[in-house]
């Protein structure tokens, strides 16, 4: 396995992600855009999974385009689903449709996340608690059940989650985001550990670290974004372990930038 540096430094062989079926929720903005677009370029199948139509048309329409360069276009298709709201008919039709179209999910990448409200844990708002929760941990925990099956047909499947550096030290104010993120990293401890050695499927954890993002504005509405790194310079660790480099290497939580000091604490709102 390589070190922490030379996965936060990958850079992936050309092609590497080809015929790959790749899910990636929050893919119309961020993080997930970003990783959309450069896995497509890698040859990825996509299916991108958002909130926001409008955006999963923009993300759709580029990924197309990239075909127009001369190469064949890859693939990508929309999936509406607001991981707030879905039921569990909603789960289940997504599902079932990646089942019926790919046969398989060689990647899946739960990115989404909800901020929620910055306050101290004394003012928690329990609207706002639940809310958090449910985005960033309990529909990660319901999509994966549903794509087990899929998962469970490829022949290298890769699960990642995506952590934080309040979800592994906690820090003042950071409140339901920063709980769900260490359930988030638990999750990703406890599904690896079950499914190693019975199947294919690895399961790791990402944490992007400080990125120029929608997210990250709001946490830090007052910092200059032009110093932070955009989201298409941090992929290197999420496209280590969607392509064949990483096989077998499963229940690892991963950095995309190398340790920083930490920021001042967020204002509570
Ligand atoms: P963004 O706010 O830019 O993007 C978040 C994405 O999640 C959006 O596409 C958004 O959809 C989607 N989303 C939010 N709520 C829902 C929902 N209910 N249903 C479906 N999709 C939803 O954030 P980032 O790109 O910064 O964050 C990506 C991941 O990285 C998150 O897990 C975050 O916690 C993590 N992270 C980010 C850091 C940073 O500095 N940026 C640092 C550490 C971790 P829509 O377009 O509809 O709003």
């Amino acid at each position: 396995m390589l070190n922490q540096t030379e996965i936060r430094q990958y850079v992936a062989p050309p092609n590497q992600l080809h015929g790959r079926v790749i899910a990636i929720t929050g893919a119309g903005d961020g993080i997930g855009r970003a990783l959309a677009l450069a896995a497509a370029r890698q040859g990825a199948q996509l299916v991108l999974i958002g909130r926001t139509v409008r955006r999963l048309e923009s993300i759709h329409a580029e990924i197309a385009a990239l075909g127009s360069a001369g190469g064949q276009a890859p693939e990508a298709t929309i999936a509406p689903l607001d991981l707030e709201k879905a039921l569990a008919g909603d789960y289940d039709q997504l599902a079932a449709a990646v089942l019926q179209r790919y046969g398989r999910l060689d990647g899946l990448v739960h990115n989404a996340a909800l901020l929620g409200t910055i306050a101290p844990i004394e003012h928690a708002d329990m609207l706002n608690w639940c809310r958090v929760l449910h985005v960033n941990l309990t529909a990660a925990l319901a999509l994966t059940q549903v794509l087990l099956p899929s998962l469970r047909a490829s022949e290298d499947a890769s699960v990642i989650f995506t952590t934080s550096s309040v979800g592994r030290r906690g820090r003042a104010n950071w409140g339901a985001y920063a709980v769900s993120k260490f359930a988030v990293e638990g999750l990703n401890q406890v599904l690896a550990d079950e499914l190693s050695g019975n199947s294919l499927v690895r399961v790791n954890a990402v944490n992007p670290g400080a990125t120029r993002t929608r997210m990250r504005r709001q946490a830090f509405p007052g910092e200059d974004a032009a110093l932070l790194p955009e989201p298409a310079s941090i992929l290197g660790p999420y496209l280590w372990l969607l392509g064949p480099a990483s096989r077998g290497v499963t229940g690892q939580s991963l950095d995309c930038q190398a340790p920083r000091p930490s920021p001042p604490p967020a204002a509570p709102a």
